[in-house]
Parts: C-alpha cells; structure tokens; sequence
C-alpha cells in the first residue's frame, strides 16, 4: 500500500498552482490554458536536466484526482517532481525513447478500494532549458472496470439458484481440461430434472422456482469439495467432478445426486417426488469444453430412455449421427423425387390370384446403396418428414394404378394399400390427402387400402376415430397392419370401422416351429371372423405356410414365397401372369 498523499501538501500545491496561474509568463499561460480546456486530468511534465519529472502545470482536475485519490504514484515534492512509482517509471521509457505507446494502465491499491487508472503520455515541444516535455493525462477507470466486473459477475451466475451459468461451466470444464494434462481426470456429469415443465405448469412458475432451488440445494449435498455445479439449463444442471479412480467415481457421483433426490419434495401443501436422469461424459486431454458437454447431454437422453445413469459411448453417438445424416439427405432425396413405391403383390389365398398390391418405399442412396424403411422411416417420422413422404406415397400409389387401368383401357380388379404412419394419422389431415389423391387420379376410394397401425389409435382414440370414419365416408379399406404387436384394445377394434387385420410376420414366420404362434393366428383369424374382418398374413416365405394358413381360413397373403416388392411395371406383369 502507497504512502497516503498529506491533505496540508495538497493545500499548498493548490495556492502553488494559483500562484503560476496567475504569472504572466507566456509559456505558463499557455501550458495553462491548454491544461484548463482539457476535460480531463491532466498536467505538463518536464524532464529536467538533473533527471526528475517536474510537474510544470497541472489542471484543477488533476490536482482534485491526486487529493481524491490519495495515490502516490501521481503526486510530486516540494521540488514539484513526481515520486518514484510506475509513472515516473513510464516517463523515463517514455522520454528515453524505448516505449512508444505512451500508455500506462495501473492500480493503486487493493481488494475493494483498489483504484484504476490509465494514463496518457503525448510529446509537446521542448521549452526553456528542460529536455523534454510531455503532457501527462489520466483517467480514472475504476467505475468503468467495476462496472465492467459486476456485468461479468452477473453474465456467469445464474440469478435464479446464484450458481454458475452455462457460460461460467464451459469455463471451469476449460481450466479443468489444462488440469487432465496434468493427469487429473474430470467427468461432466448432466442431471436433468424430470417432469419438470408439467410441474411448473401445474403448480405454477413460482413453486417451480422454488423446486429448482430446492433441487439445487441437494445438489451441493451430494458434491465433494472441488466439484463445480452449474446451472445449465432450464431444468438441467451440470456438475463437474475430478476422478481418481476412472468412471466408478463418476457413476458414484451420480448415485450419491440419485440419493439425495430421493426424499420427497415440500412444495407449498404438497409433497411430490422428483426424478432425475444423469449423463456423464470422461473428459480426454485436449477435449473442447462444448463437445463434452454434449456428449453428457447425449448421454442423459439415453438415460431418459433406460432409467438409470449412462456413460456417454461414442458408438451410439454415432449411430445418432447416422439418423442425423440419413434426415438431412431423406430431405433432399424427398425434395428431388429420389425415392420410389414397390409393390407386393397380395395374393388372394383361395384362388391364388393377385388381389392388390402394397406399396412400399425404396430409397436407393447415391453412396450408401439401399436404405431400408425400417431405418429411414422412423427417421422420416421423428423429423416430421414423414408427412411429405406419406402424401407422395398416396399419391404416386393412386397414379400408378390409374396408369394401369389407362393402359388396359378398364378398370383392373386390383386395388393399392398404402402405408399411413402414426405421425401421419395425428399431425396430418390424412382425410384431404387420401381425397385429393383419388382426385388427382380418378380413382373411387373402394380402390384404395390404408394400412393403419394400432399405434395411431393408442395414441390419441378420439382423433384416431375421426380420420377412420372419414376414411370410411370416402369409401377406402381401412387394414390394421402389423396386427398382433401393438396395444389397441379389443374394444377400439371392435369400435372402429377395420376392415382387414393384416396378421404380423413375427406370428406368420414362426407358425411352423412354435405351437403358441399358430395358436395366436388362429386367434387372431377368428377374432377377425367374429368382427366381421377380413384377413391377410404378412411374411409368407414357403409353400407350407402359404397352403396351412389358406386352411385355417386366411383370406389372403403377402411373402416372398409369391414375390418380394417389385418396381411398377414387373408388378403389373406378376399380376397378369397370375391370371387364370
Ligand atoms: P409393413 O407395412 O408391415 O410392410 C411389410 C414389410 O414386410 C415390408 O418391409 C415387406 O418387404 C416385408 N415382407 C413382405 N413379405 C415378406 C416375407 O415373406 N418375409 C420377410 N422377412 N419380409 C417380408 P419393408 O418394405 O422393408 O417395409 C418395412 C416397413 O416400413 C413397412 O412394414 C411399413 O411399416 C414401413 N413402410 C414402408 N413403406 C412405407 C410408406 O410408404 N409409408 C409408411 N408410413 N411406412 C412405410
Ligand atoms: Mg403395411
Ligand atoms: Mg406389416
């Protein structure tokens, strides 16, 4: 700490100064009169022959910083030259030509009551005997860089818990990182609250508040000294922790968070239990902060889906990222008309005929090859792509049996299914889509089969309903596909306007080896019977399954023992080939 600048000294400097003001010496006046325009503090310095920096004038302003400040640095003896200090330092680099920047940021003082301030050095023209002058400014930066430092402060906590924010977390995983150099190992952990938003818009946002506050609190319980907590998200939190011995302390970690969770929360009169999913993520030396980040944030959406604490693996990352890429190019694919309908044939298994076909996308990738729909259509249905896919689909299905029938100049006994997606089926007006198909393409509605799974009625009946009786009213078949592997219940069969139970393969293909799936078929066939339905069995790869399932009743069939999903054109010829 510098010495404090004696209030009687500052008298006398400022009767001193009022005295030079007031000589009518031209250079003094002049010094004056620049010093005193200045809006700033500011004072002519010489470098005298003997070495010392003489404050030659100085303004009100400088003198009132020097008083204000008590800093010693800045003010000058009885000679009138400035004290040794950082400034009389940088007046000697300054006029010995070895610093050209003429600028000085320093600090006087410490802690709470440290100062700052800059100062400015600028040449003026030598004068009188001394060697070199210079005008010396100052500006006192201390609000400025307190101000700066509570809106720093403030830009990394976050206001609600006052713990760190996002921000400041990418911040400490950073200066951990230089430390896993040093063989220290970290893990990010990510602790996503559950239910959180249904809580908050039950109880409202202030008891939501207080729950991420709570929530917060046991957090800290369950960290040991040195782990960083952060704020990260909503209701999402990270922790970062060192390891000594590898993942198992960042697994205990999780489980310690998991235990201190337990216990209910009291929010108002109530007491309810929160849940929480933990990702953790190893970080590796040179790792950038954001990637490990999210990777423990990959990490709890796994855990979201299993129910206990996961490890971040890069392996199923890497699957995402496929799902990822596949999204983007089944947009592009779908944009320039890349993808294709097949058609399976759907044989009538008294008769042996062609009764109809179902149209099946192909996606031929220009670098990946075939695509099948079992990757790109969950893909299509979690983006939402699924809905354009699903129009064109329709579309192209209902024009490629008007083509057939334009060719053949009648009207062929076949009709087309077509695939609708649960997504479809909630999101979508299937209704305007299946109509304004049939008339693009002249078709009557008793041409086309929808195949629905039971997944669009679990999901929401009451709409579900709806779009079965608009269907109806425009006179399509309504098939319940994959029939056997979903939830619905009996009694939303029995409600719903079904016209075909499509019977899964899973039963089909194990009919031959496992007495249960025959017996669930032939449940299945007479359930039909009994709600009046019809039936079609998917999967048929051999003769005996074909003749069997003919016996037990089934009125038709698709497998590749007929034929697999076949372009247009081979399929129009399969059918004619089947004729009797
Ligand atoms: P799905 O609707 O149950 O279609 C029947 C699937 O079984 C087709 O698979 C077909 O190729 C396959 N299959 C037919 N016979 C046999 C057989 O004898 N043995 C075996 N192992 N498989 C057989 P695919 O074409 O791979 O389609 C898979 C699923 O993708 C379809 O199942 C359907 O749910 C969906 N999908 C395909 N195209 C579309 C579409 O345009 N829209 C929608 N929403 N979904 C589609
Ligand atoms: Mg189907
Ligand atoms: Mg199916």
């Amino acid at each position: 700490m510098q010495a404090a600048v004696s209030r009687p000294a500052i008298a006398a400097k400022r009767r001193r100064a009022d005295n030079l003001s007031a000589t009518p010496h031209l250079a003094i006046a002049d010094d004056t009169g620049l010093l005193s325009a200045l809006p700033i503090a500011a004072a002519v310095i010489e470098h005298a022959a003997d070495g010392c920096f003489k404050v030659a004038a100085h303004n009100g302003r400088f003198l009132d910083l020097v008083e204000r400040s008590n800093c010693t640095a800045l003010d000058w003896n009885e000679a009138d030259c400035l004290k040794a200090g950082p400034i009389a330092e940088q007046l000697r680099t300054f006029f010995d030509g070895t610093d050209t920047a003429g600028e000085l940021d320093f600090t006087d003082g410490d802690g709470v009551s440290a100062q700052f301030y800059r100062i400015k050095l600028a040449p003026l023209p030598k004068r009188g005997g001394c060697e070199a002058r210079c005008l010396l400014s100052v500006v006192d930066r201390t609000v400025e860089l307190q101000a700066e430092r509570t809106l720093r402060a403030e830009m990394l906590r976050d206001s609600l818990t006052g713990l760190p924010n996002r921000l400041s977390f990418s911040e400490a995983i950073e200066q951990a990182g230089d430390k896993v150099a040093r063989d220290l190992e970290h893990a990010v952990l990510v602790v996503d609250m559950l239910r959180f938003s249904r809580i908050n818009e039950s109880m409202g946002s202030l008891a939501g508040d207080e729950l991420l506050i709570t929530f917060a609190r046991r957090l800290i319980l369950a960290l040991r000294a040195g782990d960083v907590l952060a704020r990260t998200g909503g209701n999402e939190f990270g922790v970062l922790v060192s390891l000594r011995r590898g993942v198992e302390d960042a697994l205990k970690a999780a489980e310690r968070i998991q235990q201190v969770m337990a216990a209910p929360f009291r929010l108002s009169e109530l007491e309810i239990r929160v849940e929480c999913a933990i990702g953790v993520a190893l970080m590796n030396a040179g790792q950038d902060p954001e990637e490990l980040f999210r990777n423990a944030q990959f990490a709890v959406k796994q855990a979201k889906v299993v129910g206990r604490p996961q490890v971040y693996e890069p392996k199923q990352a890497t699957e995402a990222r496929r799902r990822f890429s596949i999204e983007t190019e089944l947009r592009r694919a779908l944009d320039k008309d890349q993808l294709k309908l097949f058609y399976q044939p759907l044989i009538d298994l008294k008769s042996g005929e062609v009764a109809g076909f179902e149209a099946l996308a192909r996606w031929t990738h220009e670098d990946r090859g075939e695509i099948s729909p079992t990757e790109f259509i969950p893909v299509a249905e979690e983006s939402g792509l699924i809905l354009q896919l699903g129009r064109w689909a329709m579309d192209t299905a209902a024009q490629t049996l008007a083509g057939w029938d334009r060719d053949a100049g009648e009207q062929l006994p076949l009709y087309v299914g077509v695939n609708l997606s649960a997504i479809q089926v909630a999101r979508d007006d299937i209704a305007a889509v299946v109509a304004s198909a049939l008339k693009a393409s002249g078709l009557t509605g008793d041409r086309l089969t929808l195949e629905l799974t039971e997944s669009s009625i679990v999901q929401d009946p009451v709409r579900a309903t709806r779009v079965f009786d608009a269907l109806k009213s425009l006179d399509a078949t309504v098939a319940m596909d994959d029939f056997g592997t979903g939830y619905s219940s009996l009694a939303y069969l029995q409600r719903l306007p079904i016209d075909v139970l499509k019977i899964d393969k899973s039963f089909v293909s194990g009919m031959m080896v496992d007495a249960d799936a025959v017996a669930i078929v032939r449940a299945v066939l007479s359930l039909a019977e009994a709600l009046g339905m019809s039936t079609t069995a998917e999967g048929i790869e051999t003769v005996e399954l074909a003749t069997t399932l003919a016996t037990l009743g089934c009125a038709s069939g698709q497998g590749f023992y007929f034929a697999r999903p076949l372009p247009a054109e081979a399929a129009l010829d399969y059918w004619k080939s089947r004729r009797r």
